[in-house]
């Protein structure tokens, strides 16, 4: 009894330490952060972005530490990375590499685009503390084809990984980064460039055929102690083409899916979340759930749907295999009406097929 009360306190002074060596370690700028000066709207106070639809917090964060009861997780996955992509595909044609947690390879009309990358070994201010990875990148970094954008949901250090952006302006000068509002300034003081910030539904070609467009999430942004909701969290919406393409972040459950296919109707592929979604007292206004993922590829209309955010980093108390064990489950009960689902390997890519005219019910 004494020894798990020790070890619970350790871990909340794990997370306590992480918080403010990463302030110290970012030299200070967690204290400093940019923020976004623009008009009021209905989601940014004239400080703060906020959610459309806002969720009742049902417990704090020191809470969940002092309760938490993790799944269990494998320390070490020792595996061959998969088979270099293609260069390009043509235009009309869509293919899609699950290179590992929020990070997939989007293929389609002649453009490469990346979605949150991260190589790091921790998603966490400091190298030497946070998350760590328990398997290498399903592709390897060399092995990237040349990338023409990069597409950022928001802040939070597993989806914007400023070494891997990095990287890839080093091997790639042209690639350009799209987030949400906000984001521009603090990427620009950590010297990357051509950066662009999207409102909400805002849209930019990316190429005189397909648009990129910003779709609303839920969600919330922070980098440090006091800058909560200080740059925008967005999903997307790619479209050419091939189709429509939808890539959500992280997200909770929100009428944001239905909106989306009102706006540019059903998806030819989804990517959805599916963990770090327990325990879903705390983690349910910002974080899916498989169940709830499934239900969004419905709302989306989404022709084939490909899960991510889970077997990478343990970042919550769902177990490494708990996320893909549920989403099986929650499609099984469906029967026959199940949208389908490709749960695809760390590395593993696959040609979504052209969707006929006729839409998915
Ligand atoms: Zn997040
Ligand atoms: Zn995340």
């Amino acid at each position: 009894m004494h020894s798990r009360l020790v070890r619970r306190s350790l871990s909340v002074l794990g997370v306590l330490l992480l918080v403010t060596a990463g302030g110290v370690g970012m030299g200070g700028c967690i204290f400093s952060a940019p923020r976004w000066k623009g008009p009021v709207s209905d989601h940014f106070d004239g400080e703060r972005f906020f959610n459309l639809e806002p969720r009742e917090e049902r417990g704090s964060f020191l809470k969940w530490q002092l309760e938490r009861k993790p799944g269990a997780w494998t320390q070490w996955h020792d595996v061959a990375p998969g088979a270099p992509p293609p260069q390009r595909v043509g235009r009309g044609e869509l293919r899609v590499t699950f290179i590992n947690h929020a990070t997939v390879l989007l293929q389609f009309d002649g453009l490469n685009v990346l979605t949150d990358p991260i190589y790091s070994e921790r998603c966490s201010p400091v190298s030497f503390v946070g998350p760590k990875r328990v398997r290498p990148p399903g592709i390897r970094f060399e092995d990237l084809p040349p990338i023409d954008g990069v597409v950022l949901s928001h802040n939070h250090y597993d989806h914007m990984d400023v070494a891997t952006l990095r990287r890839l302006q080093e091997r790639f000068p042209e690639v350009r980064l799209f987030a949400g509002l906000g984001n521009r300034a603090f990427l620009e003081g950590e010297g990357l460039r051509h950066v662009t910030e999207l409102d909400w539904w805002q849209e930019v070609p990316l190429s005189p055929e397909v648009m990129l467009t910003s779709a609303r999430t839920q969600h919330f942004s922070n980098r440090g102690l006091f800058d909560r909701g200080g740059a925008l969290w967005t999903g997307y919406v790619l479209r050419g083409p091939h189709g429509a393409t939808y890539f959500a972040g992280d997200t909770g459950w929100g009428r944001q899916f239905a909106e989306a296919r009102e706006r540019f109707g059903p998806m030819r592929l989804a990517v959805l979340p599916i963990g770090a979604y327990k325990p879903e007292w705390f983690m349910s206004p910002v974080h899916m759930s498989p169940g709830e993922a499934v239900r969004a590829s419905e709302d989306l209309g989404a022709r084939y749907s490909v899960p991510m955010h889970y077997g990478t980093f343990q970042l919550a108390d769902d177990g490494e295999d708990e996320p893909v064990e549920e989403l099986r489950r929650a499609l099984a009960e469906r029967g026959a009406q199940a949208p389908e689902w490709w749960v695809l390997g760390f590395g593993e890519g696959r040609d979504v097929p052209r969707v006929s005219s006729a839409p998915p019910p």
